[in-house]
């Protein structure tokens, strides 16, 4: 079968799913949405939904989802069950440890719905067979603890026009976007992964409270109804940003990068592009060492914005001084790029930084130092101050 995405939700599967007695009781509080009724919940029970990674994403993701009545629900992960699993990846009991986790998921979710079907799909996800793994699937969810397998994932919607729900957490910050086709794509915002040695595990590594990605996972499995349902408005052009900390929820505008390497005008070619992840970035390729890591940006007009509405935004201007001297934007505090390291003190890791440098590159270098320290919800400032004096944006001096 091959899934199309149309505008408003997928195309709806062929052939038709009457509900039985018993599912009609089982989906009661559901079908009384008038938005779903007696059709949506058919349209669900014909869906075929594939959850990438069993994690602490995926875990919620697919619970929401087989309770909801996706009918049929694939599963791929490649990793056991450990002990350090069990605060957040709620699928597992003790007596799944050292089992496979879509064996020991797969149960639990069949034991929570037995009207679904479920396919498994053993061992890793990778370049060579991602395409075949996406395939025959309405949606895709991408609930990877590792950045290679998201991009590998990505990649592999793009090229098969396939709506991807992709979700991530780090410390106390979660992320959620919904790429569709045409919308842009994770490499849109962030063209390449990180390298190879920090792929693996690695929000894990730095400590993660089991709710942030439980309540990541069900915003997950929310996206694919609304996409599977035609409800709302998809995320398609924007990303969600959580902060577990503040409890603040912020959506970021987001658009197709005409230059993205898979779903721009000239896009790289497949193998090439793929390759890179499992290999690391290419060492020919001349970019800056800071893309390794995800750093969103913010355009100067929406960051002013911002900074009226939200008083609990720093910024930081990480210009020389006399540079800050002789004007920068108002409220910002001045610590050079160079001292930031021994200063990042002053700042408090758990409200958003701002970071501004003259035309938007060295604030790059300025927002890893902060990400590495810790802090969650970094931006540097698009075109930097040399931008916002051309928009004609209040200074001070
Ligand atoms: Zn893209």
């Amino acid at each position: 079968m091959t899934a199309r995405f149309l505008e408003g939700g997928v195309a709806p599967p062929a052939g038709r799913i009457r509900l039985t007695v018993r599912q009609s009781d089982r989906y009661a509080r559901q079908l009384l949405l008038p938005e779903i009724g007696g059709a949506g919940q058919e349209r669900l029970a014909a869906s075929r939904v594939l959850v990438v990674g069993l994690g602490g994403l995926g875990c919620p993701a697919s619970t929401y989802l087989a309770a909801a009545g996706v009918g049929t629900l694939g599963l791929m992960d490649g990793d056991q069950v450990e002990l350090s699993n069990l605060h957040r990846q709620v699928l597992y009991r003790p007596e799944d440890l050292g089992r496979s986790k879509e064996a020991s998921a797969g149960r639990s979710l069949l034991e929570l719905n037995p009207e679904i079907h479920l396919v498994t799909h053993p061992g890793r996800l990778t370049a060579t067979n991602a395409r075949e793994v996406v395939r025959g699937y309405h949606v895709v969810v991408a609930a990877c603890d590792n950045h290679a397998a998201r991009y590998v994932l990505n990649d592999a919607c793009v090229r098969a026009a396939l709506p991807l729900v992709d979700a991530s957490v780090r410390r106390f910050e979660g992320r959620l976007a919904l790429y569709c086709p045409g919308s842009g794509c994770l490499r849109c915002l962030f063209p390449q992964p990180p390298e190879a040695d920090e792929v693996g595990g690695l929000a894990a590594m730095q400590g993660i409270l089991g709710p942030l990605p439980g309540i990541m996972g069900c915003l997950e499995a929310l996206e694919v109804l609304k996409v599977l349902l035609g409800l709302g408005r998809p995320l398609s052009d924007r990303l969600l940003l959580f902060n577990g900390l503040t409890g603040e929820q912020r959506l970021l505008k987001r658009t197709r990068n005409p230059a993205c390497p898979v779903c721009g005008n000239r896009p790289t070619p497949a193998r090439r592009a793929e390759d890179q992840i499992f290999a690391g970035p290419d060492p020919q390729a001349r970019r800056p060492a800071m893309q390794r890591i995800e750093i969103l940006e913010i355009g100067p007009e929406e960051a002013w914005r911002e900074m009226q509405a939200r008083p609990e935004i720093q910024v930081v201007d990480v210009r020389d001084p006399e540079s800050y001297l002789a004007s920068h934007v108002p409220g910002a505090r001045s610590i050079p790029l160079a001292g930031l390291p021994r200063r990042v003190g002053e700042l408090d890791s758990s409200r958003p930084v701002y970071v501004f440098c003259m035309k938007g590159k060295r604030s790059l270098e300025g927002a890893r130092i902060l990400l590495d320290q810790g802090f969650s919800e970094v931006f540097t400032v698009a075109r930097g101050t040399e931008g916002w004096k051309e928009l004609g944006l209040p200074l001070e001096s």
